[in-house]
């Protein structure tokens, strides 16, 4: 008996979340727009509803009339953005990002912080993180009441399950935890996760992605990042650090790359390798090896916009080495979309025509005719949103 209790529970709960991230995604709706788009009977949305209702979780919204002016406006139900808080930390390379975010899913409040990350151990980077976090919600006060979980991001490997990173290029120190500390003292769950799959999350609540079962992001910028959602899942793999796109290899003794390795997708694709291969060939202002600013970049960009054949080149030969590595990736996943975001989309209008030759040329059409691959303009703001997500998993 208890089990099936439990089974009656589990299955109430991943309908609530249901619920919740369909008026996450289309909120404000009507009731009856709930049951069309999760699926779910008239009878389970009224339950669920009325329960959410009961707790202030969600409200009642009234839509605006008809263009016509007549009949009653039509009541939508919507997540009460107030009900609930979650704090989002970015981590890089000598930076920290800090954001407030509501229920749902919305930035309210972010400010930036340098740290010097480069010369943290693990635990004076954990004392950092906390001192930034309790600064950061004492100025936000109702909120820090409202705190029900917070997600922190970083780039480079990250043992997710454990909240872990493992490697990072904005950190000196190997296989450190920074979950465990800021939960403890905050008093509430934290989420660890590489920022590519942040990114993810945040294409997920987008209307038009949000159908789609099988899908990989792909995140150009200062590295080189991927993601795989399956059955609708992001999968994070074995040791939670799935799917390194930019460290899958394109030579075996090609350029060097920022983990160590030769002939990495990012290698030749990421802006410091962009920067590092034009300022071989031509003559750019000097700059951070591993970080050139995107003002540096959007000129090198610029450059061969208006016309520089080097710089022209440069982008199509990394536009082909991107194609082959999404060629492997759609010959052992099967996409129905490749989505390409990250600030290096600046350039993609460059890199477009290599992308289709490189995946032409790797790969027989058969198995790559059926993916859509497509670009998605960048905002600062998604890996913002992915990590307000990423936390808020943990209200559903
Ligand atoms: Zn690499």
């Amino acid at each position: 008996m208890s089990n099936r209790k439990t089974d009656t529970e589990q299955i109430r709960a991943a309908n609530r979340a249901e619920v919740i991230s369909a008026l996450r995604v289309y909120g404000p709706v009507a009731r009856v727009d709930i049951g069309r788009i999760t699926g779910l009977s008239p009878a389970t949305v009224t339950a669920i509803t009325s329960e959410l209702a009961e707790h202030n979780i969600i409200q009642e919204v009234q839509a605006p009339r008809e263009s016509s002016g007549r009949g009653r406006p039509r009541v939508m139900i919507d997540l009460n953005p107030d009900k609930a808080s979650v704090l989002g930390l970015k981590l890089s390379i000598n930076e920290l990002r800090l954001m407030l975010g509501d229920l749902k899913g919305n930035i309210i409040s972010e400010a930036v912080v340098a740290v010097r990350t480069l010369d943290q151990d693990a635990e004076s980077l954990n004392a950092v993180l906390l001192k930034e976090a309790e600064h950061f919600l004492a100025q936000h006060p109702g909120h820090q009441q409202l705190l029900v979980s917070a997600g922190i991001a970083i780039q480079g490997f990250v043992d997710a399950h454990q909240g872990n990173v493992v490697w990072s290029p904005a950190l000196s120190v190997k296989h450190i935890n920074l979950t465990n500390h800021l939960q403890r003292h905050l008093g509430c769950p934290v989420e660890l996760a590489n920022d590519a799959n942040c990114i993810a999350y945040a294409v997920q609540m987008q209307q038009q992605y949000v159908e789609c079962r099988d899908f990989i992001v792909v995140m150009l910028g200062y590295g080189v990042g991927g993601s795989l959602i399956m059955n609708g899942e992001l999968y994070t793999g074995h040791l939670g650090a799935a799917a390194e796109f930019g460290h899958t290899k394109y030579s075996h003794d090609g350029p060097q790359c920022a983990c160590g390795k030769r002939g990495c997708i990012e290698a030749y694709v990421s802006d410091y390798a962009l920067y590092r291969d034009a300022s071989a060939i031509m003559n750019l202002p000097a700059t951070d090896r591993r970080h050139p600013s995107e003002k540096q970049m959007q000129k090198l960009t610029e450059l061969a916009r208006t016309g520089n054949e080097a710089a022209r080149e440069l982008f199509a030969q990394s536009g082909r080495v991107l194609g082959y590595g999404i060629a492997n990736m759609l010959a052992l996943m099967s996409p129905e979309r490749v989505v390409v975001t990250g600030p290096g989309v600046r350039a993609y209008d460059l890199l477009e025509d290599g992308v289709r030759e490189g995946i032409r040329n790797a790969l027989v059409n058969e198995l790559s005719s059926g993916t859509a691959i497509e670009h998605l303009p960048w905002s600062e703001d998604m890996t913002g949103k992915g990590i307000i997500a990423l936390a808020l998993k943990h209200f559903g």
